[in-house]
């Protein structure tokens, strides 16, 4: 089989090294890809949004399967455009990458479907958002914008004041742009955070193991939102009656509440969960591998991904019996110093190749780029250095030490990746 992989992060990373694993594949390709992806498979300079472009390279080279794990193409309906020209693409269609890109959806849905997730209000216009902030709302309040904002879209508010800020911000100011043409106000929530992967076929679903992700950017949560700084699995946290739970009321329910909408989802969905004091709620979904989850939960998966993609995409999804091996996984994110506001790039990077032949180490690229000087950082998050460990405590202690092994000019990283595990 050829395979296409649509994206070029860590997540990507890890995905073509899965696939890379598959017996099935004899070619992978990477649009665009990274230098670390580059090692397994061709990078071809196509942007993930030049449709047009991925389209006509599938056709040409015949490739079998297009994987799309990003948000914005799966948004755009990257996969209905493959399909229009009859070749086969692992993701949900623009009718059902909604569940992601428009969170006024995706609350209507739960509503609808009595999923449990925070209680809100859907507004399309400032002026009844701040009627309803100074009527009605109690604070902590949560705001959201409505489509997609490279994960930023989501203000916590103590106060009105902040609050009524907040929506200058979204709506009139449109600091995430279309996105905030609409946006969500909603109950604050408390509790442990914890993402659920599941490989959907429009109508079963198959979990994978839990994961927990770090978003802040600096020790202890402080500092600013990033796309990720680290991650571990499983979760300690996600306990079997949280599993019991889930499965009762949350993830069937909402494959089935798509599929009665008319919108059947194919591909990965994302369960980011919150276990309140009241059980477990949906914080939000997402229509792909969260990027930093993806770099512990893949490299614990037995099965053959092409094997399980392919179901997804046939439809077939019940017969295949997910595994993950009975160990655990943390990834720590190496960063430029400065992310996420402003950082160097193009420093050499030191030390990859210590990763070679090293069972259960990985070294995932994020942000690199290979030039006449060798491999040179070229974005905020840089690296993700992913161990395994027969528990939590293990897999953690050997990825600090894996970061060791990696030199580079401001380099930079969280100290306490995992730290909630000796809490559990
Ligand atoms: P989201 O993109 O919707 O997952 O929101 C990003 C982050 O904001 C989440 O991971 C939570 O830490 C926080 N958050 C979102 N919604 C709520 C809520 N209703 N209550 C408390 N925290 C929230």
């Amino acid at each position: 089989m050829k395979v296409l992989i649509v994206g070029g992060g860590g997540r990507e990373h890890a995905i073509a090294t899965c696939v890379a694993k598959s017996p099935k594949v004899d070619k992978i390709y990477c649009a665009p890809g990274n230098a670390g992806i580059g090692q397994i498979a061709e990078c071809v300079p196509i942007g993930a949004m030049e449709f047009d472009k991925i389209v006509a390279f599938a056709k040409e080279q015949a490739v079998d399967l297009t994987i799309v794990g990003m948000d914005d193409p799966l948004v755009g309906g990257l996969v209905d455009a493959l399909e229009a020209e009859g070749l086969r693409a692992f993701g949900p269609r623009k009718n059902a990458a909604i569940l992601e890109g428009s969170k006024a959806f995706s609350k209507d849905l739960m509503k609808k479907y009595n999923i449990p997730t925070a209680a809100y209000e859907n507004f399309d216009n400032a002026e009844d958002a701040i009627k309803y902030l100074k009527e009605q709302a109690s604070f902590p309040t949560v705001l959201k914008a409505d489509g997609l904002a490279l994960g930023k879209g989501v203000l916590i508010c103590n106060t009105l004041e902040e609050a009524l800020a907040g929506v200058d911000e979204i709506m009139l100011d449109k600091k995430f742009g279309a996105a905030g043409n609409r946006m969500v106000i909603e109950e604050f929530m408390t509790g442990r955070e914890v993402s659920v992967l599941s490989f959907v076929d429009g109508k079963t679903i198959r979990i994978m193991t839990s994961a927990q992700d770090h978003k802040r950017a600096k020790d202890g949560d402080q500092g600013l939102n990033t796309g990720g700084m680290g991650t571990f699995s499983p979760s300690p946290f996600y306990t079997e009656e949280v599993d019991a739970f889930c499965k009762k009321y949350i993830y069937q329910a909402t494959v089935d509440a798509m599929a009665a909408e008319g919108r059947p989802f194919k591909g990965v969905i994302f369960f980011g969960l919150m276990l309140t004091p009241n059980g477990p709620k949906v914080l939000e979904y997402n229509a792909r591998f969260g990027d930093p989850e993806a770099q512990v939960v893949l490299p614990r998966m037995k099965n053959d991904i092409i094997e399980v993609m392919e179901a997804c995409v046939d439809g077939t999804l019940d017969q295949i019996d997910l595994q993950f091996e009975d160990n655990a996984a943390v990834c720590v994110v190496l960063a430029s110093d400065g992310y996420p506001v402003s950082y160097e790039k193009g420093y050499v990077i030191n030390g990859l190749e210590k990763f070679n032949g090293k069972d259960g180490y990985y070294c995932f690229h994020a942000g690199t780029k290979l030039t006449d000087k060798g491999i040179v950082t070229n974005g905020g998050r840089v690296l993700g250095v992913t161990a395994k460990g027969a528990t939590l405590k293990e897999a953690r202690a050997n990825a600090y030490e894996a970061t060791e092994w990696i030199t580079f000019e401001n380099k930079y990283m969280r100290h306490d990746i995992g730290k909630a595990i000796d809490e559990a």
